[in-house]
């Protein structure tokens, strides 16, 4: 709690109990609730998923009996919300060209009677909504103006929604109306584009901690649908059967993949349905209901089944295929776990992903843009091959002096729990190992695998992808292996891994740029070019050096 700030009085704590039957403001709650009820203060609020932020716009006009609009994207959203208040004897409604019984709602608006009022940023910076906030103004004085999902303002976030660019204009139309922008994701350059889009005269900028201490990260290789989910499942008493142990969203980046997955799903048993924006309104509806009341156990969807997704409980969330960029994974795993309990995501994924995400750049014609979205995907390709802890690096994306409390232990990301179990394995007691020690890279020492990997590259003359050396280093017999490979060496010295982590392996070499890619084939006629695997020149001048040194294992770094 800040010390600066009076706490609030009894009769704000009875509003408080009463309408939302809560007994405590949350500290950053109370903060932005004052600013508004005590200075008219403009606000952004940047606040994780679950701290509750539609209580810091909805309680100013609960409790002084005026009307807080409220600019949010998604009608189905804002038809829950205005549910919600009604459950809570909070007059509310909805305001646009779809809503029934328009003339009574007109009314009653204009004679004060609801205490929220929502709509979508088209009807707010159209002619209609233009004149209707005017004239409410006029009569009833707005108590606030909320603008909810307030990062589709900017261009640098990941959901740019040109509706939103407009919405500069109501501070020029409601000078004197307090505005308040809401997002759970922002960078700081997306907050300062906030900031001076909506024209915000000396914000208060509120930040949680992007810290989601409930959520596990894990990041696995693809191979095949069924036999990747399976790993997340248990089998039920019937045989062949499987099930997650709770509501669980899988997203995949095209809807034929959802097709894909949610077939392999219904194969096994699983109580699932696919959504995607190729469905009717109605179906998406249902599919959207079955999954809050528990009917289903399971959604597989693209990102299109995403804001207003009201069930607190979602115990998983899997990306099957690589997820766009950090913001929208940020995003899009903020959906698991808003109940607080511990729930873990999971994506699965190929470096063929990123084919597809990269070819999309083409279309952008600002090159500024495009370089902006290509680092976004190159971020996100960094998150995947890390061998490092996979939580610090998503919130040092949004915050570059983040901590997190739960970074290097077994609640973290898998990166972390290997490194316990290496830690453990090499005798360390996993309850003395502090954060900075977990720090040390040193701790697992792969060396030795680094040296085989690159040795196999090599020995194949770097004339093929990875397929080739791997299958020499786990001794495969593979008719595709060539045959001088049988008698090498190193034929079969890396047995003691899989071909899966031994890829896998290979992917970070290329990150810590020990190994390469260079394109080959596409010539005269041929379309099909391919990447071979190479030594780059660092790869090449460790590999000389640790061979010399007689195996022994050589830091890379
Ligand atoms: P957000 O929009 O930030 O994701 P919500 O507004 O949906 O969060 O709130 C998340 C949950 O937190 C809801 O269940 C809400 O009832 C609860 N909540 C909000 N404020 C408080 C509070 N002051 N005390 C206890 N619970 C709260």
């Amino acid at each position: 709690n800040d010390p600066s700030i009076p706490p609030p009085d009894k009769q704000t704590i009875d509003a408080l109990k009463k309408y939302f039957g809560h007994a405590h403001f949350r500290p950053m709650q109370w903060k932005i609730v004052r600013s508004i009820l005590k200075e008219r203060r403009d606000n952004c609020c940047i606040m994780a998923t679950g701290y509750g932020k539609s209580l810091c716009y909805q309680f100013p006009s609960v409790y002084t009996g005026g009307t807080t609009v409220v600019i949010s994207p998604l009608i189905s959203l804002m038809e829950d919300q205005v549910l919600g208040l009604h459950v809570a004897n909070i007059p509310a409604c909805f305001l646009g060209s779809a809503q029934k019984d328009k003339a009574d709602v007109m009314r009653n608006l204009m004679r004060g009677v609801y205490r929220v009022v929502y709509i979508t940023p088209e009807y707010a910076a159209g002619g209609a909504g233009e004149s209707v906030l005017k004239d409410l103004d006029k009569k009833i004085g707005i108590t606030l103006i909320a603008i909810d999902e307030a990062h589709c303002v900017s261009q640098w976030g990941h959901d740019f929604r040109s509706s939103y660019r407009t919405l500069g204009k109501i501070r020029d139309m409601l000078p004197d109306v307090p505005i308040m922008a809401v997002t759970a994701t922002a960078t700081p350059e997306v907050k300062s584009d906030i900031c001076q889009s909506l024209g915000l005269r000396n914000p208060q900028i509120t930040m949680t901690s992007f810290d989601r201490q409930n959520l596990f990260l894990e990041v696995l290789g693809k191979s095949n649908i069924q036999h990747d989910l399976k790993s997340l499942m248990k089998e039920t008493s019937r045989r062949f059967y499987y099930e997650f142990d709770g509501p669980t969203i899988v997203y995949c980046p095209t809807r034929k993949e959802t097709e894909n997955v949610g077939q392999a799903l219904k194969g096994m048993g699983v109580k699932c349905e696919i959504y995607h924006a190729g469905l009717s309104n109605e179906k998406r509806k249902e599919v959207h209901h079955r999954f809050i009341r528990d009917e289903l156990q399971c959604i597989v969807a693209t990102v299109a089944f995403g804001m207003g997704i009201d069930k607190h409980d979602v115990r998983r969330i899997i990306h099957y295929g690589a997820p766009k960029d950090i913001e929208s994974y940020y995003q899009e795993i903020g959906r698991a776990g808003r109940d607080g309990m511990n729930s873990s995501c999971h994506v699965f994924y190929s470096p063929k992903d990123f084919i597809t995400n990269r070819y999309f750049l083409n279309d952008i014609t600002s090159e500024r843009f495009r370089q902006h979205k290509a680092q976004m995907i190159s971020k996100m390709e960094k998150y995947l091959a890390t061998t490092k802890c996979r939580r610090r690096m998503i919130l040092s994306h949004f915050d570059k002096n983040c901590k997190s409390s739960v970074s290097g232990t077994s609640q973290c990301c898998d990166n972390c729990v290997e490194k316990l179990r290496a830690a453990s394995r090499a005798g360390l007691s996993t309850h003395v190992l502090t954060t900075a020690q977990m720090n040390q890279d040193t701790l697992v020492d792969y060396s030795k695998e680094a040296q085989l990997m690159l040795n196999a590259v090599k020995m194949t003359e770097e004339r093929f992808g990875l397929g080739v050396p791997v299958m020499l280093l786990i001794g495969s017999t593979n008719q595709k292996l060539p045959n001088n490979c049988y008698k090498m060496k190193i034929y079969g010295n890396g047995r003691h891994r899989s071909e899966k982590w031994w890829k896998a392996f290979a992917r970070v070499l290329k990150q810590e740029d020990m190994l390469a890619e260079s394109k080959a084939g596409g010539y005269g006629n041929s379309k099909f070019s391919y990447m071979l695997t190479v030594l780059s020149t660092k790869g090449r001048n460790w590999l000389n050096k640790s061979l010399m040194s007689d195996g022994k294992a050589v830091e890379f770094k």
